[in-house]
């Protein structure tokens, strides 16, 4: 599924870590682009937690060979610690 807005609903999940309520994923960037798919990443706007989708679009933490191969690629460890180090600047900021 692709968006228009860069954000596409998905089922209802909880975040694995503080238990907030997600049901959409959004792109990085804002642009349009595709939702998520089985192996997306997401990162809960409340926490910072990295989650995984998997294949009905169900939030699931990850194995340690996923988190190794994640660990490894420098491009996605850049846009995670963005994201996560942006989300936490706001949580403490508003706090
Ligand atoms: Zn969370």
């Amino acid at each position: 599924m692709t968006s228009k807005t860069g954000v596409t609903r998905t089922p209802l999940n909880n975040c694995l870590n503080c238990g907030y309520k997600i049901d959409a994923a959004g792109t990085v960037d804002g642009e349009p682009g595709p939702g998520p798919t089985e192996g997306s990443l997401s990162v809960c706007l409340k926490c910072g937690a990295v989650m995984m989708y998997d294949g009905d679009l169900k939030l699931r933490g990850m194995t340690g060979a996923e988190m190794d191969e994640i660990i490894n690629d420098r491009v996605t460890m850049d846009v995670l610690s963005h994201l996560v180090r942006r989300i936490h600047f706001i949580k403490h900021a508003l706090s």
